[in-house]
């Protein structure tokens, strides 16, 4: 992979772009993806972004997030701009099976491929690209990017806008071990440059529903389990909990945190059944390796501290393998 600013040649004649991310994107694909859309349109080429899938309302106040195209409802559209692209931006994933139904149609495209990316592992086949793990989101990669190519002149305040939104959901609002001086300088020079970062709190963590906070009242009271000889929490959440309180997608981002806040809790695990498939989320404190465990158990990967995995047995047999690994994993565990 020729690193990202090797790109710079590629953009100076107009391009047919598309720029795409995981599915059921989170605050940091979508900031990063939007923040290069506004870049690249700057620069007079013709972008289509796509998602795998739909995505939470909370992120739809976001500048350029009403031309997003979803994938699952509006596949035509999708497929023609799929059908002509130059260069594809895969951004905020390691591997193409983490575009879901996009996947295959992705793999076949002959066009160019740029990765910008902080996942671990990330899967060969990309022509250019930054794949940095140590940095707290794809939105710095993407602030970084500008930099590295001399276009910082087009931070315009709309793209400032996503870059913090991706940087400041993917550092738990700047707390976590990834939130390094990096982090804090970028901060700084957007700031500088006038945004507005308390809009994007609330916008992103002020715009809930009430039946949100009730399902995370109910969740906590009943479906929380504490195994404190593992120092692991974990939350399994039934489908009926999902129809029950009207759950939209996006509603349960957040929710594994609360089992982390627990004292002396290392791992903590929610388990969604989302009727398809099985969902699972993972978090760790200090030196347990939920990327490692994801992969090993879970088919998932993600980071270190975060990551996630599927599977297709249901939630009750799921529930048991993830306690059979948990024990599995007492002594790293201690
Ligand atoms: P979340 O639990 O918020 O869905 O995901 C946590 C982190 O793990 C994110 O960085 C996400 O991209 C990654 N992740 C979640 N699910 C999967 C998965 O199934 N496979 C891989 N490789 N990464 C995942
Ligand atoms: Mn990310």
């Amino acid at each position: 992979m020729k690193p990202i600013e090797d790109i710079k040649p590629l953009l100076e004649t107009p391009k047919k772009v598309v720029i795409t991310m995981h599915q059921k994107p989170d605050a940091d694909a979508m900031g990063s993806s939007l923040a290069m859309y506004h870049y690249l349109r700057q620069k007079g080429h013709e972008i289509t972004v796509i998602s795998p899938t739909n995505f939470p309302d909370f992120l739809k106040w976001m500048p350029g997030a009403d031309l997003v195209v979803d994938f699952e409802s509006s596949q035509d559209k999708a497929m023609s701009a799929l059908e002509a692209v130059d260069l594809l931006f895969c951004l905020d994933f390691n591997a193409l099976y983490r575009t879901k139904a996009l996947a295959p149609y992705l793999e076949q495209l002959k066009s160019i491929r740029i990765l910008i990316d902080h996942h671990l592992e990330p899967q060969p086949g990309f022509d250019y690209g930054v794949s940095d793990t140590a940095a707290s989101s794809t939105a710095q990669l993407v602030y970084e990017t500008l930099y590295k190519l001399g276009e910082e002149q087009y931070i315009t305040d709309e793209i400032a806008q996503c870059i913090y939104a991706g940087a400041m959901t993917d550092t738990g609002s700047f707390r976590f071990a990834s939130t390094s001086a990096r982090v804090h300088r970028m901060v700084a020079d957007l700031l500088d440059r006038g945004l507005k970062h308390e809009l994007i709190h609330q916008a992103i963590y002020d715009n809930f529903l009430e039946n949100r906070l009730r399902f995370i009242g109910h969740s906590l009271l009943h479906r929380m389990e504490v195994f404190y000889e593992y120092n692991t929490a974990m939350m399994a959440i039934p489908y009926t909990d999902l129809k029950r309180f009207d759950l939209q997608t996006g509603d349960t981002e957040g929710l594994v945190n609360f089992l982390l806040s627990i004292q002396g809790i290392k791992m903590a695990a929610l388990i969604i059944d989302r009727r398809e498939e099985v969902k699972l989320s993972f978090r760790s404190k200090g030196n347990f390796d939920v990327n490692t465990f994801a992969r090993k158990y879970f088919e998932g990967g993600g980071h270190f501290n975060a990551a996630g995995g599927r599977s297709t047995d249901g939630l009750e047999r799921t529930v048991q393998r993830f306690i059979k690994a948990m024990e599995e994993n007492e002594d790293l565990l201690q």
